[in-house]
């Protein structure tokens, strides 16, 4: 028989495919094969293309108007053979793309690291254990296991299959997910009907599956497709936008001055020469180089801050958009709560019983409470039915397990829901592996939380039966009598599930149902109806204390936090209470109203509207509910962040303006989806990236506010000259000079601002505020104003007392820079005055200031400068007046932060 081609892997039986790979369909390869397999086809990892290659990334620097003027520039001194000039002018624009092209490269490079330790992790059996895995370690032959949720790892021919969907869009474009299943395929059957494999980089939208590796790295449909898909890491942020923005206005303002400089030049009758002259100062002084450069760092520095806390940004504009979030809508389970549960109560229909011990070891028992008068006292039961039963029923429909580690501490892997189920039923003294072994599990339907419920089939001597385990909601109607056959009072059961859920209890129910005796398989269909209810498990899931903090915070910056969450309304409002959210309040009761996503449902859009904005809290959503309600509160200008962890909650983080993935129990499609990633499922750490986010977008527009009034003093200064005929008291390139040295040594510094003290005391910035205030606007004129008079005063001085024009061109660009030095003082703070935020808090920027102070001793005293910006010694005269005006300068800035303090309602 000819051998079949090895693309042609559904082509084959699985007998074939097994027998091919020398794999295993139960226990998996052996640990000893693992290692000969990745030797032979190396790791599971696609070969990095780069989008841009490195040189594309350098030619963009230099395609910014602002360069453009710059090279217009050199342009013009090289025709007037000023070389010395055109090389200083070329050196600035070399030099600032140098800067741009590393900050940019080091960004993309720290964002792709950080979204990378998050992805790509693999559930495989080897050796018989179940155990998860880095994607890259997978070899051909391995069994993977799948659940919805996951990524597939690697091109898998399918063994088992259970109700398995994938989305293959990434692959196919066919946005609608493909059913599988592992039926043999006609050899000329296309890849996007291949419905026995499924391939790397696609998702599992629903089900479960088991399949072999055929397939790893470059060797995969996506490798050789060669379409990397490219992790959409955008560079540009709305400030980044508004910032290009502003340099072309900039551009045209420049190209207008110029000309009137230009023609005010004419006018007097002189030189082309000197008109050009003119032009270019004017046009290399306006231009603020720094800045881009200045902004990318700072987010990029972002990016590490913010990972320190927990939180992993996946795209750079998030780090911006953070410092506005107005609303916050967080998970209950896990990131709200500490997700360590215990069942402390348990009712059987008719009888309730407590459960004493705490966390996951199970050393306790069962009690029940007895009533004499007033006084009740809990006496320890003796374990029968029906409360074995319903102990039972928890351990078998259950894939959790509790293990000790080396320090004697109870660990759970799985759902930490299910984990509890366990420890009750241990109390009771059932041993998990010897009940399992007694009641074979048939089959499973698993959990998934657009259903609220799991069931197992088991066989047990002759008979079959299914246990289920779900939300009150859904069994509760599929139940027809209690466990044994007696009667269900719906009503008493309902009163008993509102009392658990009163005191923060997640109330999980739990029935069963015989089945007929030869039945293998376990479908939706077969747990409708005809239930038995065992009763309800009731288990605390304390708040977070760092979580009460973190929204106790939030509420004093403004910012709403709202629960979303698929567990009981009852619970989550009392947990909401326990962690102080605020929001729509019951008239009577003064408890938190919380809204169940069917209320929503039936809501108009107005409605919703407004219980999205006023209620906090929100039960039993679907994640199409969670969509609309994301929806909603952003038709009202809100900046939302939402979390998300399961499969379908994937719209919601994309619509959100800050998706949020949980980093451990998050699936890889809401990672794939989220904008940040949180490394420790926390919500205080969304609170501290809100936090983070702030004093970085303070920062930058520190940066903003303190370099735009030097180029606007610079640009006056040209004009003053040009219009009133003085000999200019700065020459372009001393210009140049001074905005290259002191953006990097002064202004860059600033970026290492720590956060002000009350940063998180302030109301969210709106997103569409001008990145300048009218107060900062007017305070950048008044600065520059000052900047032209004190270096024309000092110019006009030096010159009367008759000494050469470099040295008193010299002592003009010392009072800039020194200006300036001053000036960096007051922008630490646009609020405060630099003792408040601490004076040496930013060890950074006194470092700078020392350097740049270093520098100008050089520019001034060194023959080597003063031959290379015709620089000249001065006396100690003009440093006194520079440290004087700038002294002055800082006084008077101070002084407008005061009376805007004063003036300001807060
Ligand atoms: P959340 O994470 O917001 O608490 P889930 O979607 O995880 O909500 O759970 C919704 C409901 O589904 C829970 O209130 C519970 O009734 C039920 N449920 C949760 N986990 C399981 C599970 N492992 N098996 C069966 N039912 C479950
Ligand atoms: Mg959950």
């Amino acid at each position: 028989m000819a051998k079949p081609q090895t693309e042609f892997w559904h082509h084959q039986s699985t007998e074939d495919v097994v027998s091919r790979l020398e794999a295993d369909i139960d226990r998996g390869l052996g640990l000893l094969e693992i290692d000969r397999r990745l030797d032979r086809h190396g790791p599971n990892s696609l070969t990095q293309r780069v989008g841009e290659t490195p040189l594309q990334i350098l030619f963009r620097q230099f395609q910014q108007p602002l360069v453009y003027i710059l090279l217009a520039a050199v342009a013009l001194t090289l025709v007037l053979r000023e070389w010395a000039d055109a090389a200083v002018i070329f050196a600035v624009v070399i030099v600032n793309a140098t800067i741009g092209f590393m900050q940019e490269a080091k960004a993309l490079k720290a964002i792709d690291a950080l979204s990378k330790i998050m992805n790509n992790e693999a559930t495989v059996v080897r050796g018989g254990q179940p155990s998860q895995v880095a994607a890259a370690e997978l070899v051909p032959g391995d069994l993977v296991l799948l659940q919805s949720g996951d990524r597939v790892p690697a091109d898998l021919r399918l063994v088992r299959v259970k109700d398995l969907q994938i989305d293959e869009s990434a692959l196919t474009g066919e946005s609608v997910p493909v059913e599988k299943h592992t039926d043999i395929l006609a050899a000329s059957t296309v890849l996007a009907d291949r419905t026995n494999m499924v391939f790397s980089t696609t998702l599992v939208t629903y089900g479960t599956a088991a399949g072999l590796v055929v397939a790893t790295g470059d060797r995969t449909e996506i490798g050789q497709i060669n379409e990397l898909i490219a992790s959409a890491d955008v560079l540009e942020t709305p400030l980044v936008r508004r910032i290009n923005e502003l340099s072309h206005s900039l551009l045209k303002v420049i190209l207008v001055l110029a000309s009137l400089v230009a023609i005010a030049i004419m006018i007097r009758g002189e030189s082309a020469v000197e008109v050009l002259l003119a032009a270019v100062a004017l046009s290399v002084g306006a231009i603020p180089e720094g800045l881009p450069a200045v902004v990318t760092a700072t987010l990029a520095l972002g990016v590490s801050r913010l990972a320190q806390r927990h939180a992993i940004v996946r795209k750079l504009p998030a780090v911006e958009t953070l410092g506005s979030t107005t609303v916050i809508c967080s998970d209950k389970t896990g990131t709200l709560t500490q997700n360590q549960m215990t069942v402390c109560s348990i009712y059987t229909g008719g009888q309730q019983y407590g459960v004493t011990g705490t966390g996951y070891d199970p050393d306790g028992h069962m009690t029940s409470t007895l009533r004499d008068g007033d006084e009740a006292t809990k006496v320890p039961v003796v374990v029968g039915e029906p409360l074995s039963e319903i102990l039972l029923g928890g351990l078998l429909c259950n894939d959790a397990r509790v293990t000790q580690d080396d320090d004697d501490n109870w660990r759970v892997e799985g759902d930490p829901t299910e984990a509890a189920l366990l420890v009750s039923a241990a109390k009771g003294g059932f041993v998990r592996d010897h009940e399992q072994t007694l009641r074979p599990r048939l089959d499973v339907v698993p959990f998934e939380s657009q259903h609220q419920y799991m069931a197992t089939l088991h066989r047990s001597g002759g008979e079959t039966t299914v246990y289920m385990k779900g939300s009150v909601e859904q069994l509760l109607p599929r139940c027809v009598s209690l466990f044994g056959g007696g009667d269900l009072d719906v009503d008493e059961t309902t009163v008993m599930v509102q009392t658990m859920a009163k005191q923060g209890l997640r109330v999980l129910a739990l029935a069963t149902k015989p089945m007929p005796s030869h039945q293998e398989t376990l479908s939706h269909d077969d747990v409708q109806d005809g239930l038995q209810l065992l009763g309800l498990q009731g288990m605390i899931d304390p708040p977070r204390p760092e979580a009460i903090t973190a929204v106790k915070a939030c509420q004093q910056a403004g910012i709403k936090v709202k629960m979303i969450t698929g567990d009981h309304v009852g619970t989550a409002t009392a947990i909401a209470s326990q962690l102080g959210l605020e929001g729509q309040r019951d008239e009577h009761t003064q408890s938190l109203v919380g809204f169940t996503g069917l209320e929503l449902e039936q809501m108009t859009d107005r409605q919703l509207i407004e219980s999205a904005e006023n209620a906090a809290v929100f039960a039993r959503v679907s994640p199409s509910q969670k969509l609309r309600l994301v929806e909603a509160l952003q038709s009202r200008d809100h900046v939302v962040a939402m979390t998300g962890d399961g499969v379908n909650d994937a719209p919601a983080l994309r619509q959100a303006n800050i998706g949020v993935a949980m980093g451990i129990t998050g699936t890889e499609v809401t990672k794939e989806a989220a904008d940040m990633i949180l490394t420790d499922d926390n919500f205080a750490s969304i609170e501290a990236a809100v936090e983070e986010g702030r004093g970085i977008y303070d920062n930058l527009i520190k940066f903003i506010a303190w370099t735009l009034p030097t180029n606007l003093g610079e640009a006056g200064i040209i004009l003053v000259a040009a219009f009133l005929g003085l000999q200019l008291p700065i020459t372009p390139l001393q210009i140049l000079w001074i905005n290259m040295a002191t953006a990097v040594l002064l202004g860059a510094t600033l970026a290492f601002e720590p956060k002000e003290p009350n940063l998180m005391s302030r109301p969210p910035r709106a997103q569409n505020d001008p990145i300048l205030s009218r107060t900062m606007i007017w305070r950048t004129l008044w600065v520059g104003g000052i900047l032209v008079v004190a270096t024309y005063m000092v110019f006009a001085f030096k010159k009367s007392l008759g000494v050469d024009v470099d040295s008193a061109r010299t002592a003009a660009v010392n009072v800039i820079v020194l200006g300036q030095v001053f000036y960096l003082l007051s922008c630490r703070s646009l609020r405060h005055s630099m003792f408040r935020v601490g004076v040496f808090s930013n060890r950074w920027l006194w470092l700078g200031v020392v350097g740049m102070i270093a520098l100008q001793l050089l520019f001034t005293y060194s023959p080597l400068m003063n031959r290379l910006f015709e620089s000249a010694p001065t006396t100690w005269r003009p440093w006194a007046l520079a440290i004087g005006s700038g002294l002055l300068l800082y006084m008077l800035v101070e002084l407008d932060k005061w009376r805007f303090g004063q003036s300001r309602v807060d």
